[in-house]
């Protein structure tokens, strides 16, 4: 099977985990073990998310006295997949020793007009107190949200059109490369509607919704997204939670997911199974092989004929 795998940027640097380099490179072995075993037997194409990371390096360029105003977000972007596509590069290069494997930077066109720009979902950077999320707010002139127990600086998120770089990443799958791109959603980027030409704009793009086009494009049997809970729940955080272990886009569609975390992973699953009549699942990174082979998560399939 042609598995493309989305991996949470949650699952690289936990929340509430201090954000240094090497918490990164303990938790990305992690990583490549449990992908490991899902590329002994299939062809697995990685996608990555970068909320906590993008939003570690725009705190600290907001900090910068040596700037004039923090770096814009898609440059932020570029730096967190080339971050994070070389901690990943390496793991599963000592995983999977003799495996040819390429990190991609990879851009993502999205529309100039998208609604998307004037109401900012996406979480990025760490977990503060009401209090302090509103003070920041107020300096750095941040969107924020809350996100489950904490606030947390929220940015623009419009949706993918087109992944640039698709004849590439195909390119390389033939060839027998171990393919990881589209990080932190792709890089956000406009076409100029006379010269094609690309310019970055200031936004993240879901990586959920990357992978689903991603997985779309590649012709993939399999929408893998791994975050850190064991599935979807319906009535989340409440006495009536449920795990969700099989359900139809359409059944997925008529439940309620938050905006900016499960909702752009349902969303996501929905849209490709919708789409390809493959599958997909969401569950915890450490059962990935689990998930594929139907033992754990929540597993998302075509509706039957007429159903
Ligand atoms: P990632 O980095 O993997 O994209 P997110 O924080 O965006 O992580 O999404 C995963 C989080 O979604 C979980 O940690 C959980 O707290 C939250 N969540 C919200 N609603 C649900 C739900 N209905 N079922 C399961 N998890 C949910
Ligand atoms: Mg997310």
């Amino acid at each position: 099977m042609r598995i493309v795998v989305a991996l949470g940027g949650n699952a690289l640097l936990h929340r509430g985990e201090r954000p240094d380099a090497a918490v990164q490179q303990a938790n990305i072995e992690r990583v490549a073990t449990a992908l490991a075993a899902l590329v002994h037997e299939h062809e697995v194409v990685i996608t990555h998310g970068n909320g906590p990371q993008i939003g570690l390096l725009a705190v600290e360029s907001t900090a910068d006295p040596a700037l004039t105003g923090p770096y814009p977000l898609h440059l932020l972007g570029a730096q967190t997949e080339g971050m994070i596509g070389s901690l990943l590069a390496c793991a599963l290069h000592n995983a999977l020793p003799g495996r040819r494997i390429a990190a991609l930077v990879t851009h993502t066109l999205v529309r100039a007009d998208d609604p998307a720009f004037a109401r900012p979902t996406k979480f990025v950077g760490q977990m503060y107190s009401r209090k302090l999320a509103e003070s920041l707010a107020r300096r750095h002139r941040w969107h924020i949200a809350e996100d489950g127990t904490g606030w947390r600086r929220v940015v623009a998120s419009p949706a993918p059109e087109r992944i640039v770089e698709t004849d590439t990443i195909q390119e390389l799958l033939n060839s027998g490369s171990l393919v990881i791109c589209a990080g932190g959603g792709g890089v956000p980027v406009t076409a100029d509607g006379d010269t094609g030409a690309l310019a970055g704009v200031e936004a993240v793009v879901d990586k959920d919704l990357t992978a689903a086009l991603l997985a779309e494009d590649l012709k993939a049997d399999f929408l893998l997204i791994l975050t850190d809970v064991p599935c979807v729940y319906t009535g989340y955080g409440t006495p009536r939670q449920q795990p969700v272990l099989d359900v139809t886009p359409a059944e997925l569609r008529r439940g309620h997911f938050a905006d900016g975390s499960m909702g752009p992973k349902t969303e996501a699953a929905a849209r490709f199974v919708e789409h390809t009549a493959g599958l997909a699942a969401i569950g915890a990174l450490d059962a990935a092989y689990e998930i594929v082979h139907g033992r754990a998560g929540t597993l998302v399939r075509p509706d039957l004929v007429g159903g």
